[in-house]
């Protein structure tokens, strides 16, 4: 990615420096992983890097024999700490136990200290949860990711004090989308597109970073074979406005200073993007039903409102434009 400005993830403060495969916010000291699919990277550089590494390998032939390895480091103890619970919790997601990994999780996060590295442990989450929708759709179980995922996030939101959202959908997102692109869900071809349609609202409305989310979209044009000349026949109208959202953000976004773009950041977190969810599941909703283009009208004052006016309308809302260009960011 080409961005001129690198923002933290979690307080939106500019970073300057990489380490090698993370960055370090020198605002509020917290790491972020370049990668967003190594499940294992919150035991890196540990003393029980490789033995819990060999319990986790374990999982793969004998997920019940790696669930008694991890209870009898965590009987060990006198109080089990984050990275056994972390650990234990990715064992359980892949025996189909996701109720039990997100018991664990949270137990984990509840004895959390340091909070600079959490950015560590939304991955090996986000790699659980992956798992689990696959088992979930392959055994037609039923199982609500969305539900899933915003407890979770909510979680570590209210334990570290900053927007966690975003980055789980876009975490899932990516690990997704490697395991699609690596051949690995090659046997269920539908699964990669169901959970994209499911977790592709919640990436629009919180993802802070509008480049980020351009880039996400870029991508799934290219999975779900977007052609602007066909998708209505193709019924692909998601992502036409997919790609009409894309082309908004670039054209209104054209000239934003660095420091215009931070504020944009800066503006939004879990709860007021709370309402741009809404505004997405309207514009989506439309698909289907034209008269609900009518709601999101108020969006735009215009004659003759269509889907690219709402569009447009959205674009301003989350870019902080007024209809007449003003920048709106500087009080918000
Ligand atoms: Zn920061």
């Amino acid at each position: 990615m080409a961005f001129t400005i690198r923002l933290c993830p979690f307080c939106g403060g500019a970073i300057n420096s990489e380490e090698a495969g993370f960055f370090v916010c020198e605002e509020c000291d917290k790491r972020s992983y370049r990668s967003r699919t190594y499940s294992r990277v919150y035991l890196q550089n540990k003393p029980y890097e490789a033995d819990y590494g060999a319990i986790l390998d374990v999982v793969d032939i004998s997920p019940e024999k790696a669930l008694e390895q991890i209870n009898a480091v965590m009987d060990s103890v006198e109080e089990p700490d984050t990275d056994m619970y972390f650990t234990r919790g990715l064992v359980y997601t892949a025996m189909g136990e996701e109720g039990k990994a997100h018991i664990d999780w949270k137990k984990g996060l509840e004895v959390m200290t340091d909070l600079r590295n959490i950015d560590a442990y939304i991955m090996p989450v986000c790699r659980g949860i992956m798992d689990t929708i696959i088992i979930k759709e392959r055994e037609f179980l039923d199982f609500s990711p969305l539900e899933y995922i915003d407890t979770i996030a909510t979680e570590f939101s209210l334990k570290a004090g900053v927007p966690c959202r975003g980055l789980f959908y876009l975490s899932l997102y990516r690990d997704f989308r490697t395991a699609y692109q690596s051949g690995k869900l090659d046997d269920d071809d539908e699964i990669y597109q169901n959970i994209v349609v499911k977790i592709l609202p919640k990436i629009l409305a919180y993802g802070r970073d509008y480049r980020m989310v351009v880039d996400a979209i870029d991508e799934m044009l290219e999975d779900f074979h977007y052609n602007p000349d066909t998708y209505i026949e193709d019924d692909n109208m998601m992502m036409h406005i997919c790609d009409m959202l894309k082309s908004e953000y670039q054209k209104l976004a054209e000239n934003f200073s660095d420091a215009h773009i931070e504020r944009i950041y800066r503006h939004w977190n879990d709860e007021n993007m709370f309402e741009l969810e809404y505004w997405v599941d309207e514009l989506m909703k439309s698909i289907k039903d034209d008269s609900i283009l009518q709601k999101v009208r108020w969006l735009r004052t215009k004659e003759n409102f269509n889907l690219e006016d709402a569009v447009e309308g959205y674009a301003r809302k989350f870019l902080l434009l007024s209809e007449d260009g003003e920048d709106l960011s500087k009080e918000a």
